[in-house]
């Protein structure tokens, strides 16, 4: 491709950009110092948004509300009904304000409206699946420890929850989060990325017009150091939900670690996608650029290893190769566009860079590889790498970007120890008519999902979620609730107390 690109100015570049200010203790409010962040539209370059910038004095204000909302306010006492009634009102506010929400992480980050759209839509069902299991959440009960005994094991809210949310799929990663939290009657601080957090504000006036008493939801733009950090670290949160890099991840995990919270990590990735000879190759050529372009690979399931099979490698990569040329890049507001903007001409330098080294380390870019001058934003062709080995680092590495990086294998033995030759453990598919190679493969794999003769669908009823350094815990499922409780045995003992300890 790499042809310069004309990108047509949207109506809101014309316009005031809209300041969004902190959602605390029901009331928006600016930051106490006045201070605000503002957001340039990657795809447009105009200014899209502003946010008051949070900092200590909101930090502690946000947890405090949120800390009385769970200590004496209604949301955790009432009955799960009433709640689930509130989180589908919530949904139903989403679907009436799709097309808004989906404008807004488009304007932000540069995806495709397209796709948006069906993020958005995909939230809403999710906001729907919570309220189901906010009816059905229970605890235990044991009536077999004697005829004096009954244990009773509570699922009770774990309280104040922090909820920390990347820039890539703003609306449906907090969708992933808080209306699980709220089914089973916590509260909830949450921090959007600083790049994308206006849909997060949309979703905070929702909650409210749903009837969200106030306090049970918090939110706060600003940077991680400031606002993220303090919210980790401070005593009266007791669980923190990251999504974001398995680097800053880690330090999360460490300072969670200094009060003992729990916490729930959904972090990097650098998936393999293996491609036998015997597999429907042409629908596999599809979901291996589909893998590795979707949402300009700025995707933690990025398919961005392809794993194919020596001897269909020529014929099935050049497929591949006809199909990355018909993929449309360019004006993330255009209904055709498959790959938008890059988030910032940081991380777009970040991509580059490693695909630079790549070419130096050996491999050879076989499409795209360079960037699309625009005088709107930043783009980059769909790119693809041959000739990668295990030892590059960008076979191991999450690049995040539109680079997919082709391996090769002979058996299925090589083909496994290629997909799990990484830190990482997020994802993996494999393709093959066998169901013998499908079971081993999915057997062997080391990843929280493998997805066979398909890639990166998602249903709520699924858990998701990483191993090895992709992460702690599963998001979504039937037990996604449970994951914000804590369990207290109760043991009732009926008539006078036998066997006595003195006597
Ligand atoms: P990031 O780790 O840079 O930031 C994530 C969030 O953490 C942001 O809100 C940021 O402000 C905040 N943060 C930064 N420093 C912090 C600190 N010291 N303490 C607390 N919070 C801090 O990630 P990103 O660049 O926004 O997102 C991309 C990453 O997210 C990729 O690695 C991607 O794989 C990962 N991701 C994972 C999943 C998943 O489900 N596994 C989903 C989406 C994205």
């Amino acid at each position: 491709m790499n042809l310069p690109l004309t990108i047509a100015m949207p109506a809101e570049a014309s316009a005031t950009p809209k300041t969004y200010r902190l959602l605390i203790d029901g009331k928006f409010v600016d930051a106490r110092d006045g201070r605000t962040l503002e957001r340039n539209s990657p795809g447009h370059g105009f200014t899209v948004s502003r946010y008051a910038q949070a900092g200590e004095a909101e930090v502690e204000a946000a947890v405090t509300a949120a800390h009385k909302a769970f200590e004496t306010g209604p949301w955790p006492r009432m009955k799960a009904g009433e709640r689930a009634a509130i989180l589908l009102k919530t949904a139903d506010l989403i679907e009436a304000r799709l097309e808004e929400i989906a404008r807004l992480d488009v304007l932000e980050s540069g995806k495709p409206i397209a796709q948006a759209r069906g993020e958005i839509g995909g939230a809403v069902d999710i906001w729907r699946y919570a309220a189901a299991l906010a009816r059905t959440l229970h605890g235990e009960t044991y009536a077999n420890l004697g005829d004096a005994m009954l244990g009773v094991v509570l699922r009770e809210p774990i309280g104040v929850v922090s909820i920390i949310t990347p820039w890539n799929f703003p609306f449906l990663i907090v969708s992933q989060k808080l209306p699980f939290a709220l089914a089973a009657g916590c509260t909830a601080v949450v921090k959007p990325s600083e790049m994308t957090s206006a849909s997060t504000f949309v979703l905070g006036d929702i909650l409210m017009q749903a009837g969200l008493p106030d306090g049970v939801v918090n939110i706060l733009a600003g940077l991680g150091d400031d606002v993220g950090a303090p919210l980790v670290s401070h005593p009266l949160v007791e669980m923190v939900s990251f999504t974001g890099s398995t680097r800053v991840g880690k330090m999360t995990m460490a300072s969670a670690a200094n009060s003992l919270k729990k916490v729930s990590m959904e972090l990097g990735g650098k998936n393999g996608q293996i491609v036998f000879p015997d597999a429907d190759l042409e629908a596999a050529a599809d979901a291996a650029v589909f893998g590795g372009f979707f949402n300009a690979g700025e995707c933690c399931n990025a398919g961005s290893r392809l794993i194919v099979h020596e001897a269909i490698a020529d014929d099935f990569l050049g497929a591949v190769k006809a199909l990355t040329a018909r993929v449309t890049v360019g004006d993330p507001l255009d209904i055709s566009t498959k790959v938008g903007a890059m988030i910032s001409s940081e991380h777009l330098a970040k991509v580059t860079g490693y695909v630079a080294a790549a070419a130096n380390d050996g491999s050879s870019v076989y499409s795209g590889g360079k960037q699309i001058a625009s005088s709107a934003g930043q783009y980059l062709d769909p790119t693809i790498l041959r000739g990668v080995t295990e030892d590059m680092a960008i076979a191991r590495e999450e690049v995040f970007g539109p680079v997919l990086s082709v391996l090769t294998f002979e058996s299925i033995e090589e083909a496994l120890r290629i997909a799990n030759n990484t830190p990482y453990g997020l994802s993996a598919g494999v393709w093959s008519a066998s169901i013998d190679t499908c079971m081993s493969v999915a057997r062997n794999v080391r990843s929280g999902t493998v997805w066979v003769n398909t890639f990166m669908e998602g249903y709520p009823e699924l858990p998701f979620g990483g191993s090895k350094q992709s992460g702690l815990g599963r998001e979504l499922g039937k037990r996604a609730v449970e994951d914000y409780t804590e369990e207290k045995t109760i043991q009732f003992h009926r008539g006078q107390r036998t066997g006595w300890w003195v006597g």
